[in-house]
């Protein structure tokens, strides 16, 4: 190990240390899901501002150049996961997947998404590699490839941490209705970067790229659903980028449907590594606010990460139908 490498694992570690005695909101206001316009540590900023008006400085505000760095080993040997999300809630709300059990009525052979492959990404991890990246294939601008994200000022529990639960309770669901379902990570401790991300969904040849974030605001009562797609600034590929608006509305519109959350709305965006080095049809939801006490509650909860996930099937469905890709003979 390397003098460079020994002092990077060092300071990945005190920063963790630093993390885990920081107090919330500064432990984790995640204004950004790559954490690409802030610090990577989702540190509280002086130019902390709400989501809508967030969405709109990060795409006009330069970011100055700066010189690429050079990949390192994952430190994966140095793990700190501390994201245990809560149990259920006590709710009797089973939040049923309606879809899949329709499904499986019409037996194996014919399910929904039978030759589909989704490719579903839990934000963040607990473990980074400090580096920055060209927000976009042969771009000078760069922005940070990991980031830890947000952190439940109730719960205490970690976006990275969330993201996950729901990532997989999602992969079951799809996978019942006969898609296969490729996570971008299995665990918390598992460094990820954001084209890395990208570049797994393409490698599959994804039929649909699914992001899956947490919100973060220094307004505590900041709170409801946002879904993100990628703009054309770095993308040429307007069949992509169509499907991928496609994509985000259904998934928008049936994942409020589902939770009764508010509804935010749809933000482009032509800064994030992951939307920029992807090549299939992509979206990112923000599930809810963990900066809001009664949404970080919701988000840590059995039956409501059901619910968003119940939406996000439906919206996924209804999203291979309407371009005609769906399986559906009738
Ligand atoms: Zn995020």
């Amino acid at each position: 190990m390397g003098l460079k490498k020994a002092g990077a694992i060092l300071f990945l570690v005190f920063m963790m240390m630093l993390g885990s005695v920081l107090p919330n909101p500064l432990a984790g206001s995640g204004k950004d899901p790559e954490g690409e316009t802030g610090s990577p540590y989702g540190l509280a900023t002086p130019e902390a501002i709400p989501t809508p008006l967030r969405v709109k400085a990060a795409k006009d505000s330069p970011v100055p150049n700066e010189p690429r760095e050079t990949r390192t080993t994952p430190v994966d040997e140095h793990t700190v996961d501390r994201g245990e999300a809560l149990k259920d809630d006590g709710s009797t709300d089973t939040g049923k997947i309606l879809a899949a059990e329709k499904a499986d009525d019409k037996g194996k052979t014919d399910k929904p998404l039978s030759g589909k492959v989704i490719c579903v990404d839990p934000g963040h991890q607990s473990v980074m590699i400090i580096k920055k990246v060209p927000v976009a294939p042969g771009e000078s601008r760069t922005v940070w490839d990991y980031s830890i994200g947000t952190r439940g000022v109730e719960t205490g529990v970690y976006e990275y941490a969330v993201a996950l639960r729901v990532s997989k309770k999602l992969r079951t669901a799809l996978e019942e209705l006969g898609a296969r379902v490729i996570l971008t990570r299995e665990r918390d401790d598992e460094p990820v970067g954001n084209i890395e991300r990208a570049e797994i969904a393409n490698a599959a040849k994804a039929d649909a790229f699914i992001r899956i974030h947490c919100d973060g605001s220094d307004i505590p009562e900041a709170r409801g659903i946002s879904v993100l797609y990628p703009g054309s600034r770095y993308i040429d590929d307007n069949d992509m980028l169509e499907k991928s608006l496609t994509l985000s509305e259904f998934l928008l519109e049936e994942v409020v449907k589902a939770t009764g959350a508010k509804n935010r709305g749809l933000y482009e965006r032509n800064d994030q590594a992951s939307f920029n080095y992807c090549k299939v049809p992509c979206t990112l939801i923000e599930m809810g606010f963990m900066t809001n006490p009664e949404e970080d509650r919701l988000l840590n909860s059995e039956s409501y990460q059901d619910k968003l996930v119940l939406g996000m099937v439906n919206g996924i469905l209804r999203y291979f139908n309407a371009t005609g890709t769906g399986n559906n003979s009738g």
